[in-house]
């Protein structure tokens, strides 16, 4: 059970960050969905939402979303379904159910750096970054890397990119945690991302796989990199042999969606 002693709603990132590193047990809140699943005693849950952080929009050359947007924003948001072949919102649209998503963060979500994640695989290959408040901004991919530390995102920023992207992925049914998922970028100048997710670690690029589509290498060839280069494991979705063949089956078929 879930015990909150304090619910707090700050004015200011400055005042919400504060009052984050006053306590150990002081949390920052999403859309709940996931914290009450546990079992702790908190001091001062922290809501973000007098921030103005619930947006999606664009500059010239970025998009930008707000850490306190919903996941069901990303699904249905024109900026988003537009962009790179609307990849964002396949990814997310596999998230348990649209009141689900109605709840659930993207902040949240991102800073969690779940393994099962259906957002991570997308981002990643669309290079995005993340402000945090105080660790700034910083590569997706750097930030997947990085030991948990106290901090607050603030926002997701996608670089405007020119190409198509797919996302895909294997569960055993609808609304179920992924067993394993990936996303990939093609660009209009041959550019290639590749990213596998639910390894069941967090996603992570397959640097050397792009490397070889951009070659011009056999697909049949580049699939058997990926078991190589990536790291998978064994829990009570799936086996480390089994996500290693699935992986295979996975770039094939994306690689097959996002135009040869
Ligand atoms: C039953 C269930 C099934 C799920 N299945 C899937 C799935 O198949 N695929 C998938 O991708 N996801 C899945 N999820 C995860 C879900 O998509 C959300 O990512 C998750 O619920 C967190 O979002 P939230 O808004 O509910 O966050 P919360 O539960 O409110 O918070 C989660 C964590 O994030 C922290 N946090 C919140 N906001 C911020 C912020 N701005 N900055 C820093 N820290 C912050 C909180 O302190 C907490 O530690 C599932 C979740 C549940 C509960």
């Amino acid at each position: 059970m879930i015990t909150i002693k304090e619910y707090v709603a700050p004015e200011s990132l400055e005042e919400a960050y504060e009052i984050l590193m006053s306590g150990k047990t002081n949390l920052i809140l999403g859309g709940f969905g996931f914290i009450k699943m546990g079992s702790r005693a908190v001091n001062k849950a922290i809501d973000l939402c007098n921030l103005s952080l619930d947006y999606i929009t664009e500059t010239e050359d970025e998009i930008l979303i707000g850490a306190e947007t919903s996941l069901r924003a990303l699904e249905i948001n024109d900026i988003i379904r537009n962009y790179c072949g609307g990849v964002i919102s396949q990814g997310v649209s596999n998230i348990v159910g649209v009141q689900f998503r109605n709840m659930a963060k993207v902040g949240a979500s991102v800073f969690s750096r779940y393994g099962f994640s259906d957002l991570l695989p997308s981002l990643l290959v669309l290079d995005a970054k993340v402000r945090l408040y105080k660790g700034g901004l910083m590569n997706l991919d750097d930030f997947l890397e990085r030991d948990f530390e106290k901090d607050i995102l603030v926002e997701v920023i996608l670089p405007k990119k020119k190409g198509m992207a797919v996302y895909d992925c294997i569960r055993k049914s609808t609304g179920d945690f992924p067993i394993i998922n990936g996303a990939i970028f093609k660009g209009e100048n041959g550019q290639y991302r590749i990213a596998i997710g639910s390894r069941p670690q967090r996603a992570k690029l397959a640097i050397k796989a792009a490397k070889a589509l951009e070659n011009g290498d056999d697909i049949e060839a580049v699939v058997e990199i990926i078991p190589e280069e990536l790291h998978f494991g064994t829990n009570i979705r799936g086996s480390k042999e089994y996500r290693e063949d699935m992986s295979k089956a996975l770039l094939s078929r994306m690689y097959g969606k996002v135009g040869v």
